[in-house]
């Protein structure tokens, strides 16, 4: 009888897999150690049979662990240059458990145009907790010191805001964050692990939802926690299966499928998106370009707030709606979508007007997506005529 061979069988240390887009593809977690299959394969499985009553395996119950969410928790956690990483049910769910990290009466200082469900999650549901949350520029540093308080346990800032895509400095924000004992929180969304990898410059926390460019392509909803420390890793676990907030294992299997090209995706997505905003800036009717010279997303200003509905309606490239990140461009109309909960006033002093545009760069041809935008143009200035 011949005894089945086992994996891995060479060894996967990473002697040669140090730059970024071979890092996507060769982790240590891209093959299945059962049996080299070139893919792991979906668990699908709530339960695991143990060897023994006193001896367990390394599974038991698929909230607690399950294979093919090992193996892309490892790949995620190589990408963010963390000691662990973990994938959840979605973004709300990685940033709400990272929530619970804290207790009634601390105190976080926010990114003031933060993502709607983060805002939403805090000041309606944290709150009732006791957890405290002051909202400001986290582009200007001296508004985030003046913010912070004796009681500040975090900093929970997004590298890129939104709509306006403004970054905030993430090391300014460690030394902040550093000199007053509070965790350095970074939402990462917008930019992806490969424009930048926030653990490197002194966060403790970074977050994702995995819905956006880590995925691709509009097919899973998903978010990813990764973390600095063992304590923070050993932390985050216990919410994680205290709560419940696991991602299943089909979505596992297509976030890591999806990962794989993350580098050829957002290097030509980011060259798109930059041709884009150059030529958005030259047309007459667009008033103002916002772009942070860095991801894939650019937003603009119409000369004209009733030109928004027939230049949305008019474009036929882009898919109308509330995403970003995906291999298909998406068309945002904040005032309409991201930001419809914000009150009128507060959106007006926040510049979010009916005008203002949010498009997510696909990988589509430049060309054609800036005839598309000449059409949808035009034919918004003729029918507002
Ligand atoms: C989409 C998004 C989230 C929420 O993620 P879901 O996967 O939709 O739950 C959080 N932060 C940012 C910046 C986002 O764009």
């Amino acid at each position: 009888m011949t005894s089945s061979p086992t994996w891995p069988k060479r060894s996967k240390e990473p002697a040669v897999r140090t730059r970024f887009a071979t890092r996507l593809l060769h982790t240590g977690h891209e093959t299945d150690p059962a049996t080299g299959a070139a893919a792991v394969p979906i668990y699908q499985v709530s339960m695991f049979d143990q060897p023994g009553l006193d001896q367990p395996g390394e599974f038991d119950y698929a909230r607690s662990g399950n294979p093919t969410r090992k193996a892309l928790e490892g790949v995620l956690a190589e990408l963010d240059e963390a000691h662990a990483a973990f994938a959840f049910g979605s973004g709300m769910a990685a940033i709400s458990t990272v929530l619970m990290l804290f207790s009634a009466g601390d105190h976080l200082v926010v990114t003031d145009d933060c993502y709607g469900g983060t805002y939403r999650v805090l000041t309606r549901v944290f709150s009732r907790f006791g957890l405290k949350a002051t909202f400001v520029d986290t582009s200007d540093p001296e508004a985030v010191r003046a913010a912070i308080r004796p009681n500040t346990k975090a900093l929970l800032v997004e590298s890129v805001s939104n709509p306006f895509l403004k970054r905030t400095d993430i090391l300014a924000m460690s030394i902040l964050a550093r000199t007053c004992g509070a965790l350095l929180i970074v939402d990462n969304t917008f930019l992806s692990p490969y424009v930048s990898r926030p653990l490197t410059e002194g966060a403790d926390i970074v977050v994702h939802s995995a819905t956006k460019y880590l995925g691709g392509h509009s097919d899973v909803v998903a978010g990813t926690v990764a973390v600095k420390t063992a304590a923070l890793a050993q932390e985050v676990y216990f919410l994680q299966n205290a709560v419940g907030a696991v991602l299943g294992p089909q979505d596992c299997f297509l976030l890591q499928r999806g990962i794989k090209t993350l580098g050829v995706r957002m290097e030509r997505q980011v060259r798109t998106a930059a041709g884009l905003a150059r030529w958005l800036a030259d047309r007459p009717e667009v008033k103002e370009v916002f772009y942070p010279g860095a991801g894939a997303v650019v937003s603009f200003r119409l000369a004209r707030d009733e030109w928004a509905a027939p230049f949305v309606e008019t474009l036929q490239l882009p898919l109308l709606g509330v995403s970003l990140g995906a291999v298909e461009s998406i068309v945002t109309v904040p005032a309409r979508h991201s930001h419809a909960s914000v009150p009128a006033p507060e959106r007006q002093r926040r510049g979010i007007t009916d005008g203002l545009i949010r498009y997510s760069v696909g990988l589509e041809d430049l060309e054609d997506l800036q005839e598309d935008l000449a059409l949808a143009l035009g034919q918004a200035v003729r029918v507002a005529a």
